[in-house]
């Protein structure tokens, strides 16, 4: 698969769709695969950490998620194909597990969130099977982490969604993906779910399509803005490189 290095991050350069089909095959051919979405701010933060970097390299399917991103592989004129945002993609995957017959499970965010958004989902894709929905604030290791990995165990669900912000997400996918047999495609999805139960909301089309979906959220959430300072860290760090 044809990859595209960004200050010491494979990118896989593929369009969403091509990202979708993938996921696919994998699920077909019974093959375990994780998937990262990192934006800007992680992987500014992967620039400045072997730890996070080597976490990142071990991505089955490393996916663009944001402008910060691609404007990056443009400034190395190594431009990718396009940005695959992680709720988009995960979006993308419910159509294909209800139309597949895959069953999903949600693991992430505030108590509630999770069974808002399958319910939610439910709605829109009558044929999806949600196996399972837990919310994210649990230890993440010992014997509370054992029982999260026996309920989506016994739930039989092949997709999981993992969403419990970066890096915890990736950090907890790396450690437990081969506890978990049934499951075969892992997604690290961010505030995904708060977005499926529709506690928060997207950015508006205008945003997006000006790449300024950061600023929408920056006006929604202010509190992101030391996280967010990554961001022009991130974009002048390539201009450096
Ligand atoms: N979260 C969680 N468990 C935790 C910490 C956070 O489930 O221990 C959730 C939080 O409720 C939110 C998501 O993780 O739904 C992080 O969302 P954010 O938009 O910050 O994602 P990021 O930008 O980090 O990908």
């Amino acid at each position: 698969m044809p990859k595209i290095t960004i200050r010491g991050i494979d990118f896989d350069n593929v369009t969403m769709d091509e990202a979708v089909l993938l996921a696919k095959q994998a699920l077909k051919e019974n093959q375990r695969t994780a998937v990262f979405t990192p934006n800007a701010e992680i992987a500014q933060l992967a620039a400045e950490s072997t730890e996070i970097r080597d976490l990142l390299s071990r991505a089955d399917l490393l996916l663009p998620d944001g402008a910060g991103i691609v404007l990056a592989s443009e400034i190395l004129k190594t431009p990718l194909k396009e940005k695959v945002a992680g709720v988009d993609f995960g979006e993308r995957i419910l159509a294909l597990a209800a139309q597949d017959g895959y069953s999903v499970f949600f693991l992430g965010g505030k108590p509630g969130i999770a069974e808002l958004a399958a319910q939610k989902k439910i709605l829109t894709y009558p044929t999806l099977s949600v196996a399972g929905a837990k919310d994210g604030y649990f230890k993440k290791e010992g014997i509370e982490n054992d029982a999260i990995l026996r309920e989506i165990n016994e739930s039989g669900a092949q997709i999981l969604f993992v969403c419990l912000g970066a890096p915890a997400q990736e950090r907890w996918i790396d450690e437990n993906k081969d506890r978990l047999p049934s499951v075969k495609l892992l997604l690290g999805l961010g505030g995904s779910l708060d977005v499926y139960a529709g506690a928060v909301r997207r950015a508006p089309e205008f945003f997006i399509r000006a790449r300024l979906e950061w600023l929408y959220r920056l006006l929604k959430e202010p509190r992101r803005i030391g996280r967010m300072m990554k961001l022009p860290k991130y974009i002048l760090g390539t201009y450096r490189e």
